[in-house]
């Protein structure tokens, strides 16, 4: 068996031991006879997956006893529509930081529930975004019903290296990209969510993690089922969840708790950042790294060729060589390699040299 090495945006790479074990309880899940999936979601040997997983995301993140984290569905996008139709109550508007596709999307579903405002932007005229706002630059609404920040743009490769703030209004993050991969003050936030597959485990899953204040005060004329306090009061078991999703997610939360954490994948996200922004740099002649340096995300690197042609066999080379997954996003072109938390060190190594000795 050979494994390549995985530079894919989400779906993304999985610590090999979460898969490993997976395999290993493939056919019988702790002497039950069956797998996971095949156990009913309501099962006590289910259930003990579930509370693991939830137990962990509050250890590894710190979550507060003031914020409740839910396991949804419907992905990150389903949160863009979720968190105005929950939080922005009629005669309200909402805050809106645009630095990506993902804010732009995330916008335009708060402007059907209701009024939302760009509080601001750094999109170019054509259309594409280098870089993330100074605080300074950001027009706050101190009446929002909530602030709304992308914290790490993942087809452009921007992130905030200090994530902005509305002093008095519930700052929601779409931490779709970056949790996880860097310590996050929990308390300071109103509502964070992130799709999992990225830092957290498979696609399917959702994780949203809210202040109790804001799950008490969320609008009741909308749908139970879009009510954040439904899915809160049933521990995230008001319906058949993934449950194999969260089973993956819960092995990818116990290999980072192995390895010590969210300070210490920091550290080793900031070592594989630099090493790669490193040899972009160092090969000039060839690469154009175009994200402004401030705004640099250690979770997605995005760089250039001279032409499109070039960068095609840029990337058709390194498939060749085992490393997939480096083509840039359809709407920005260019490549892209993701290097989330499960991406080790030697992979990032691997790209290194591939990149330092290209010659097209
Ligand atoms: N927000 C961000 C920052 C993302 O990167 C993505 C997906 N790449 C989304 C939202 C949408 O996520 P999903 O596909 O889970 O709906």
């Amino acid at each position: 068996m050979t494994r390549v090495h995985n530079f894919s945006a989400g779906p993304s790479a999985l610590p090999l031991v979460a898969l490993e074990r997976a395999r290993d309880e493939m056919l019988d899940y702790a002497g039950s006879g069956m797998s996971i999936m095949e156990q009913s979601h309501r099962a006590a040997v289910y259930e003990g997956v579930h509370d693991e997983a939830l137990a962990l995301i509050r250890e590894l993140m710190s979550v507060p006893d003031t914020h409740d984290i839910l396991l949804l569905q419907g992905g990150a996008s389903q949160q863009f529509a979720q968190v105005p139709m929950n939080l922005l109550h009629p005669g309200q508007s909402a805050d809106y930081v645009v630095t990506g596709v993902w804010g732009k999307k995330a916008i335009k579903e708060a402007k059907l529930v209701g009024q939302a405002r760009v509080a601001a932007s750094t999109e170019e005229s054509d259309g594409k975004f280098f870089r993330v706002p100074s605080q300074d630059e950001i027009k706050l609404d101190a009446q929002a019903a909530f602030f709304h920040v992308t914290t790490n743009n993942t087809v452009m490769g921007t992130q905030f290296s200090h994530v902005p703030e509305s002093p008095g209004v519930p700052v929601v993050l779409d931490a779709s990209s970056d949790i996880m991969g860097r310590p996050l003050d929990v308390a300071k936030y109103g509502l964070i969510y992130a799709g999992a597959q990225k830092n957290l485990g498979p696609s399917g899953i959702t994780v949203v993690i809210i202040d109790k204040q804001l799950i008490e005060t969320g609008r009741r004329d909308i749908p139970y089922f879009f009510q954040y306090r439904t899915h809160a009061e049933a521990k995230s078991l008001s319906n058949t969840i993934p449950t194999f999703g969260v089973y993956m997610l819960r092995n990818v939360m116990l290999w980072l708790k192995e390895l010590g954490g969210v300070s210490a994948i920091y550290k080793i996200n900031q070592e594989k950042a630099a090493r790669l922004y490193r040899v972009l740099e160092e090969r000039s002649d060839l690469y154009q790294l175009k994200v402004e340096k401030e705004s640099r995300s250690i979770m997605n690197v995005t760089w250039n060729l001279a032409t499109a042609e070039a960068e095609k066999a840029c990337v058709a080379a390194a498939t060749k060589a085992g490393l997939i997954g480096l083509k840039g996003h359809r709407i920005v072109g260019g490549l892209r390699a993701s290097i989330y938390n499960a991406v080790p060190l030697s992979s990032v190594d691997a790209l290194c040299e591939f990149l330092g000795n290209y010659r097209p």
